[in-house]
């Protein structure tokens, strides 16, 4: 869990400089049922860890998977994403003191804007609900858990994905809906993600299908 090396930035909507964080390739201790990493040591470092990944512009809240490196915006785009940043409901409550989900929120909004896959933005809502969980955010872990399902049943309609993408992302909607607490729509979309495993390699998700099926049975009786 190496320290944070930091590097001047500047956000491609608004121009502020500031020096952002890098991601760093992080140590876990295997992953929970929803995929989420567990490290070791303190609980909180895990939520700082996850949102490390992501930056955003402490003056305008732009954020996006990764670094603002390489990001090249038109100038319609800046304006659009500083016209959704203001109007956003979330960011305009939580800026002033962000919790460390804001930025997946506010990632996911320009991620709309720039046209980013569903399946894309269904991953930074499931981050989002990592740390939410993380943090004790329970409620707030459910709505992320919520747009991930939908954002990931687009992807199926619109992504075209396939092999391990396809599988683990029908996995997904089955265990976040179990962890909302909705058995039987989980329990069909194990069985659909079963379906889709054809490639080797992936006896982990099996394993994991099989053993989240069982405990969703036991739920739903
Ligand atoms: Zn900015």
């Amino acid at each position: 869990m190496g320290e944070l090396r930091q590097a001047y930035t500047r956000c491609p909507v608004c121009r502020y400089v500031f020096r952002a964080p890098s991601p760093r390739p992080y140590v876990t201790i295997g992953r929970e049922s929803d995929l989420c990493p567990k490290f070791p040591g303190r609980v909180s470092d895990a939520a700082r860890l996850i949102t490390n990944e992501l930056t955003m512009c402490p003056a305008c809240a732009f954020a996006t998977a990764g670094t603002f490196e390489d990001l090249d915006l038109t100038f319609d785009e800046r304006h659009d994403i500083e016209e959704r940043l203001k109007e956003d409901g979330l960011l305009r409550v939580f800026r002033t003191s962000p919790p460390p989900w804001l930025a997946f929120h506010s990632a996911e909004v320009c991620g709309k804007d720039r046209g980013l896959r569903a399946r894309d933005l269904g991953d930074l809502c499931l981050r989002a609900s990592w740390v939410c969980r993380k943090e004790r955010e329970h409620p707030f872990e459910s709505t992320f858990q919520l747009r991930a399902i939908r954002y990931f049943i687009r992807a199926l309609e619109e992504d075209g994905l396939v092999g391990r993408e396809l599988s683990v992302t029908a996995y997904l909607i089955g265990e976040l809906n179990r962890r909302l607490g909705n058995h039987r729509e989980a329990l069909n979309w194990f069985v659909n993600a079963e379906r889709t495993i054809e490639e080797e390699g992936l006896a982990w998700l099996e394993r994991l299908i099989s053993q989240q099926s069982k405990l969703a049975k036991e739920q739903a009786a």
